[in-house]
Parts: structure tokens; C-alpha cells; sequence
């Protein structure tokens, strides 16, 4: 089963957008147990659009297009298909009335040229577009199954969940799939997760084994086509990983430590210089944060850690605000101030300048109290700004983590 995908767009090959696509549909395959075998992105350009799609019609069995099927000049996905499939374009009512209804609802008037998203190639499934008026297309070319999706994200992704999958998983019935199984692992570096997990995993048949390298994660993924391979598989890294292993599939740091500290009743405040507000963004991004989130700070300048948080000026002058103690202070003040359960703290030089020999560019405290104790972690992350940022809030999102899984 061969499957190829054509992203088409010239804010693409431009670099204006991100092909998110790609990422997506290619994660939505694995779901299934379908492997990308080839990706393409063209312009809207109709010659190279037809070159790629003719090409690919020649050897796929499964090829989907994105983009190109709105009623400006430049999208003309709909016609080098029809054009290369031999098939007319007929007027679909259905489509028609859902369009001059959206254009109703929205109380819009819209020239005449938006009814060519009616345009179907005969023989088409229309897949229906409840975000948009260009509906999707599925054209089954004698057991080869050829699909239009449109280029907005926030039309593709729900199309793709409702009606994509239900036609892929149709059209390949009891074809070989493969299990994918992705493992999120925190706290280890990628050569240590390998060193733990590979050599137990070595004498399972057909498994594929892949590691990837994220930003303060690993992720782990294993491929194979026998179920039995990837349960054994999955069992022996969770033995292997343990606590490290901190989700599956797409999940988030952040929204495991939500869900575990809404589970646990736990609340939970921060205390930010050198992550400038990180922490709490990323907590605050995960719907149902405010059960658990008090308050958090920012708190860059020396005199604002005093302010707002309580910090001595004693700690200050005699360790300076990239400290230990300052580190301390910082967590147990956001916590006792704000009354939550936790407090977090982090303070460090995030550079590229302002390193010494004693205290170099990357260092880093991350404080962490508990109404019981507070740890502090000491780090060096020579990163740049924004990959530091990342990491730091990271290893503070981990020891919260770590600290409720022992609850
Ligand atoms: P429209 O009716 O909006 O013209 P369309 O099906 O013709 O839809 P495009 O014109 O290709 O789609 O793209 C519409 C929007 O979707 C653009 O803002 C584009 O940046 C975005 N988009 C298209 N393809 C991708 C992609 N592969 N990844 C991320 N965004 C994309
Ligand atoms: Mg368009």
C-alpha cells in the first residue's frame, strides 16, 4: 500500500506557512497503521501541479492533495484532477445549497465564482465542510483512491477525523497495518534512553524502533505489524523507563501536570525570572488550569524578587539573584503569598551575555516548595534564549510531576 501526499500552495514553497499538514496527516496515518511513503509541495502553479499529481497517480495507491480547492484564480487543485482523471465537472446541488447557506448565515454577499467549490468530478464522494464552503473530494480511480482536502487547518483537521478516516479505513479493509506507539520521556538524554531500552528490545521481531530528540524530551516510538510485538515492546520499555516515561502519543508536559495536580487537589504557584512567564503559560494554555493555578510572577529585577516576593536582601547581596538561596527564597515566598500547595521558582542566565566564570552563561535554579520541604536544582543549559526558556520550564514542570507521582 503505497500512499503519497501533495501539499499544495505557494505560501508553502514561499516559506510564508508552515506545512502543518504534512506533520498532521502523516501523524493521522500512523494512527491507523498507515506509513507516508512519499510528501511533494508544489506552488499554485497549474503546470507543476500537474506534473506532481500525474506523476503520483502513477504509483500511489492511496494519494491525497491539501489546498488549492477555493474560488480565487490560484486554485485550480479541483481541475488538473478532473483533467487528469478524464472526468467532467457537474454541479453538485447539495454542495450548491450548503454554500448559499453558509453565505446566508454569515449574511455576506459573495461573488458568483464561490458556486466552483459546487463542482464535482463525476463518480466523486463529496466529503462534507462544516468549517467552509470547498467541500472534500474522494475518487475512487479503479481501487486507487485519490483525495481532495482543503487548506485552511481548521477545515482539513475536523474533515480528516469525520470522514477521511472512515473512507481510508474502507478502502483498505484488512490490508497489513502497523502499530505505532510513541512514549514521551523526560529527564534522561537521548543516549541513556537508548542504552536503557534497546538492548532489552533487541530479540522482538519486526520492530521498528525510532528515537526522537525534542526540546527537554525524547520521544520514543516503536513500529511493527504484529500486536503481540508491540504490547511485549511497550511492556519492557515501561519497565525499562519507568517514571521517566511521562505520556503517549501527543500529549504535553503541561497537561499531565494539570491533570495530576487536579486529581491530586493540588494548586500550584509560580515564581518566574529567568522563564519570564513561561511556566505559567504553558500551564495556563491547558483548559481546566484555573482549578489548580493561583497566581504566577514575573519577577526580572533584583528589587521586584523583594517586592513581590519576600526574597532577603541578605540572599541577594551575599549569592546574588542567580542562587541557591535566592532560588529558595523565591519558591517558598510565591507559595506562603499566594497560599497554594506549590510554589515554583526559577532564576538563571539565560545569555548570551552576562556569564562569569563562577556563573556562566546557562546557569540555572529552579526551586520547588512543598508545604513539607523545598528542593532546588542546580542546571547548565547553554542554549539559546528561547530553547533555555523551553528547558527550564520543562525541568520545573518535571519536578512537579515527579513530586505528585509519589503522592
Ligand atoms: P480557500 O478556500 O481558503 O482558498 P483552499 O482549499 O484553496 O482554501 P489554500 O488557498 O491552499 O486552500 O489555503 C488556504 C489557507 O490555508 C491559507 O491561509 C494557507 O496558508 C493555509 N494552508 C494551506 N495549506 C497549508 C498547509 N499545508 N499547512 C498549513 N497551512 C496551510
Ligand atoms: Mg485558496
Amino acid at each position: 500500500m503505497r500512499v503519497e501526499l501533495i501539499n499544495t500552495g505557494s505560501e508553502l514553497t514561499l516559506g510564508f506557512t508552515v506545512n502543518t499538514h504534512l506533520s498532521y496527516i502523516a501523524r493521522q496515518l500512523a494512527g491507523i497503521g498507515l506509513r507516508l511513503d512519499r510528501q511533494v509541495t508544489v506552488a499554485d502553479d497549474r503546470t507543476e501541479m500537474r506534473a506532481a499529481v500525474g506523476e503520483a497517480l502513477q504509483h500511489s495507491d492511496v494519494l491525497i492533495i491539501t489546498g488549492g480547492l477555493g474560488p480565487t484564480s490560484d486554485d485550480f487543485t479541483r481541475d488538473v484532477v478532473a483533467e487528469l482523471l478524464d472526468r467532467k465537472l457537474v454541479r453538485d446541488e447539495a454542495v450548491a445549497s450548503h454554500i448559499a447557506e453558509r453565505i446566508r448565515k454569515r449574511g455576506i454577499r459573495l461573488p458568483e465564482s464561490i458556486y466552483v467549490q459546487a463542482l464535482v468530478p463525476v463518480g466523486a464522494q463529496v466529503l462534507p465542510n462544516r468549517n467552509g464552503t470547498a467541500p472534500g473530494l474522494a475518487i475512487d480511480e479503479g481501487g486507487r483512491l485519490v483525495l481532495l482536502l482543503p487548506g485552511p487547518p481548521r477545515e482539513l483537521k475536523p474533515m480528516f477525523e469525520e470522514y477521511v478516516l472512515p473512507v481510508l479505513e474502507k478502502h483498505l479493509g484488512a490490508q497489513a497495518r502497523f502499530d505505532c506507539r510513541t512514549f514521551k520521556v523526560v529527564g534522561l538524554a537521548e543516549s541513556i534512553v537508548e542504552e536503557k531500552i534497546a538492548p532489552v528490545l533487541a530479540d522482538l521481531p519486526d520492530l521498528e524502533l525510532g528515537y526522537s530528540a525534542k526540546m527537554g524530551e525524547i520521544e520514543v516510538r516503536i513500529i511493527s505489524h504484529i500486536k503481540s510485538t508491540a504490547d511485549e515492546a511497550e511492556k519492557r520499555i515501561r519497565t525499562a523507563l519507568a517514571e521517566n516515561i511521562y505520556g503517549t502519543g501527543n500529549a504535553r508536559l503541561e497537561q499531565v501536570v494539570v491533570k495530576m495536580l487536579t486529581a491530586t487537589r493540588q494548586t500550584i504557584a509560580v515564581a518566574e525570572s529567568c522563564t519570564g512567564g513561561l511556566i505559567a503559560n504553558r500551564i495556563t494554555n491547558v483548559s481546566g488550569s484555573s482549578e489548580v493555578f493561583i497566581n504566577g510572577c514575573v519577577t526580572y529585577s533584583n528589587e521586584s524578587k523583594t517586592r513581590l516576593l519576600g526574597v532577603s536582601e541578605k540572599a541577594m547581596a551575599e549569592h546574588g539573584a542567580v542562587s541557591e538561596e535566592v532560588a529558595r527564597e523565591m519558591a517558598e515566598g510565591v507559595r506562603t503569598r499566594s497560599g497554594a500547595g506549590f510554589g515554583i521558582s526559577t532564576t538563571g542566565i539565560a545569555g548570551p551575555t552576562g556569564g562569569t566564570p563562577d556563573k556562566p552563561v546557562g546557569l540555572v535554579y529552579i526551586g520547588f516548595a512543598t508545604p513539607e520541604c523545598t528542593d532546588v536544582q542546580r542546571h547548565i543549559l547553554a542554549f539559546d534564549r528561547e530553547t533555555f526558556k523551553f528547558f527550564v520550564a520543562q525541568y520545573a514542570l518535571d519536578a512537579v510531576r515527579r513530586e505528585l507521582l509519589e503522592k
